[in-house]
């Protein structure tokens, strides 16, 4: 996925994305595809637009496989040469938008690792396979999608049940006393 930055022109150049099939080893993503646009300005390149892909994850609650597709919005910035140098004299003038300038040396931009980058950004920490997942049992380890399981089911055990009573009733003896 490489800019050749010297056939460029100034301005806006559109550029597109696309990489089919399982991406990442084990598999993360798959399909992604994008249009974006390249603007130039003097020795800045600033890359904007949106990918979709799909992404393979786990669910953090049942913890089955599922797929999602994803559009994440991308802003990346390039200066040429070092990041150093392009910035000596301009410190003062820093902004927020400075900070993400990623430096590049020579003719080719590899911009991958970026897009790459920003679909690990746009998967959430904790993900779902859907809203409503049930997750699994704590107790069993059973997948409560596909059906109840005993553990939590209405009536007790009726040992247990004793217990309980006897701590509801304890505290409120003891005041009476
Ligand atoms: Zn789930
Ligand atoms: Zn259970």
């Amino acid at each position: 996925m490489k800019i050749r930055v010297k056939e460029l022109r100034e301005g806006f150049n559109p550029y597109k994305v696309e990489r089919k099939g399982s991406i990442g080893d084990p598999p993360e993503f798959a399909d992604l595809s994008g249009d974006l646009v390249i603007e130039k300005c003097g020795t800045t390149l600033r890359v904007k637009g949106s990918l979709n892909f799909t992404a393979l994850q786990d669910c953090s609650r049942c913890l089955n496989d599922f797929e999602c597709s994803v559009s994440q919005p991308l802003e990346l910035f390039y200066r040429t040469g070092k990041l150093e140098d392009s910035l000596v004299g301009k410190e003062a003038e820093l902004t927020s938008d400075d900070l993400n300038v990623i430096a590049y040396k020579g003719n080719e931009l590899d911009i991958w690792p970026d897009i790459r980058e920003a679909m690990m950004l746009a998967m959430p920490m904790k993900p779902l396979c859907s809203e409503d997942c049930r997750g699994i049992c704590p107790t069993c380890g059973k997948d409560l999608n596909i059906g109840e399981c005993r553990c939590g089911q209405g009536s007790m055990d009726p040992r247990w049940e004793g217990l309980l009573n006897l701590s509801e009733k304890k505290p409120v003896s003891k005041k009476k006393k």
